[in-house]
């Protein structure tokens, strides 16, 4: 086993926590490393430096920001390849998908280097009144010091749509991996601290929800905190921040619809079906869990979607052919079995998988797993499963598939099919998501905006949007 890993980096010196946790490899669920992880200690201590450094980070201009961004950017493009090999040996995902989220961190934080550099010239604009005897210019200031709180599904990823922008903005910030995959962020966190910001403005500390998570929440000195991950957590999160009147982002669950209207490509319709339901085996906020599919294409659908999903190479993410890996722990594999044998318990029909594959006997991995006939009040059609399980249902008419899309309490992202390009843009304007992807995959651009209706999400991360959050706007009115 190698050396014990230093999980906590504040005031720019890393350090040991009080608690030493296991990190695991779900592919093999081996040990990886061990990590020592910080407490409420770590967190106020990590906060008194952030509090100290925002003195002079919120008067840097934009410029000098922008130009930290672009070089954790660069770090992280120099360090493509290791990073990969972390997060697909933390996360259990294949390492073509690792690359994916490398790429998708070093567009954010190029896309945030540009945003900071733009943002001097736009400070201070005047603003027009229906006056002559007062003058007023407005300004956009960061928040102060932001907590940070992430999940394990897309680490790094979800890490860096809250980082960039909060130090584009000019706060400083407390970051919690989770603690199921920190060693991604702790690489990332190596090339923030190579990258030379000042001592304090950027602090770690990997720690569990209730030992740093939750005292991060309830911090007074923290201004606000941008949390992605359940929604039984962000109401907890939500609870400690009203205390003291904290911002909260959050960034929550989904349960959403790819809807295949009548005259879909078959084929795209099935590619697309498991890209939404089992890239990262389905550990997606955004994943598509219901399929709705027009009647007159439901046979045939489901005939290809079940032959393209018992195709789908399940292995160990590093096997060269591999299309889906493993999920991310023994409680998320248990989990989502228990969720498929209560859907068959509730009268949904398994046409396929639905148990891990024979030729792997260890690793937490499940067959891409298809359902038809789910009943709609059950908990696998309402529910989101987070693990590769798509439910299929036919449908008579457009209103049908739109109005089943948005039955939910969430309201994320849809995806439509459809050769039309009228039915499918009023189709789109009719779903209740943030997202709506039409003929094509889960692409996420960091200049559009994530987030979603209803239960999953408070506020919008990307785009302008994400970099509002970390802001006050401030007004100065003068008398002449
Ligand atoms: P989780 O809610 O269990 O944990 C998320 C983070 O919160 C972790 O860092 C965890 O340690 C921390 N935490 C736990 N208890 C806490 C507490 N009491 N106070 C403060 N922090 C606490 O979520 P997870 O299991 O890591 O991730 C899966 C969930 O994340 C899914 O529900 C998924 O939909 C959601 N998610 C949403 C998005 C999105 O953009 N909407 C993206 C990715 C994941």
């Amino acid at each position: 086993m190698s050396a014990v890993l230093n999980g906590v980096y504040i005031d720019g010196a890393w350090r040991a926590g009080h608690e030493v946790l296991e990190v695991i490899n779900p592919a093999t669920e081996a040990c990886l490393a061990q990590v020592s992880v910080g407490d409420a200690r770590a967190v106020t201590q990590a906060v008194d430096a952030a509090s100290a450094a925002f003195i002079d980070w919120a008067k840097t201009t934009g410029r000098e920001r922008g130009a930290l961004l672009r070089k954790v950017a660069q770090g992280v493009s120099e360090q493509r390849e290791p990073l990969m090999q972390l997060q697909s040996s933390n996360n259990g995902k294949p390492l073509f998908e690792a690359g994916i989220d490398v790429d998708d961190v070093i567009a954010t934080f190029e896309y945030y280097a540009t945003v900071a550099e733009g943002m001097d010239a736009a400070q201070d604009c005047p603003v027009a009144l229906p006056s002559d005897a007062f003058s007023a210019r407005l300004r956009r200031e960061p928040c102060g010091v932001v907590g940070l709180i992430v999940p394990w599904n897309f680490p790094m990823v979800t890490t860096a749509w809250k980082l960039a922008p909060a130090l584009a903005a000019g706060c400083c910030v407390v970051l919690k991996p989770s603690e199921v995959t920190p060693l991604a962020e702790l690489q990332l966190a190596r090339i923030i601290a190579a990258a030379g910001f000042p001592a304090g403005v950027f602090n770690l500390v990997c720690g569990t929800g209730l030992a740093v998570g939750a005292p991060l929440a309830a911090d007074r000195r923290v201004a606000k905190i941008s949390f992605t991950g359940s929604n039984a957590v962000g109401v907890q999160v939500m609870q400690r921040a009203a205390e003291t009147i904290k911002g909260v982002s959050l960034e929550l669950g989904g349960k959403s619809s790819l809807l295949v209207l009548a005259d879909a490509d078959l084929d795209l319709a099935v590619e697309l079906a498991c890209g939404g339901g089992f890239f990262n085996a389905g550990q997606m906020c955004s994943a598509t869990s219901r399929v709705l599919v027009a009647d007159s294409l439901a046979d045939e659908f489901l005939q290809r979607l079940q032959a393209r999903a018992d195709s789908i190479r399940v292995a160990d993410p590093f096997a060269e052919d591999v299309e889906m890996g493993a999920l991310i722990n023994r409680a998320q594999y248990q989990r989502v079995l228990g969720h498929i044998q209560r859907g068959v318990e509730a009268g949904a029909r398994l046409l396929c998988g639905g148990e891990r594959p024979a030729n792997l006997a260890k690793g937490y991995f499940i067959r891409p797993t298809v359902f038809t006939d789910v009943p709609l009040n059950s908990a696998l059609w309402n529910e989101e499963i987070f693990g590769p399980v798509l439910c299929v249902r036919p449908f008579a008419t457009e209103q049908e598939a739109v109005a089943l899309a948005n039955d939910s309490e969430f309201g994320l992202v849809a995806s439509v099919v459809s050769r039309s390009v009228e039915t499918t843009e009023r189709v789109a304007n009719a779903l209740q998501a943030g997202m709506v992807w039409i003929n094509a995959p889960q692409v996420i651009f960091p200049q559009t905006a994530w987030g979603g209706y209803k239960q999953s999400s408070i506020g919008r991360e990307l785009g302008p949007w994400g970099l509002a959050t970390f802001q006050e706007i401030k007004h100065v009115i003068r008398s002449h």
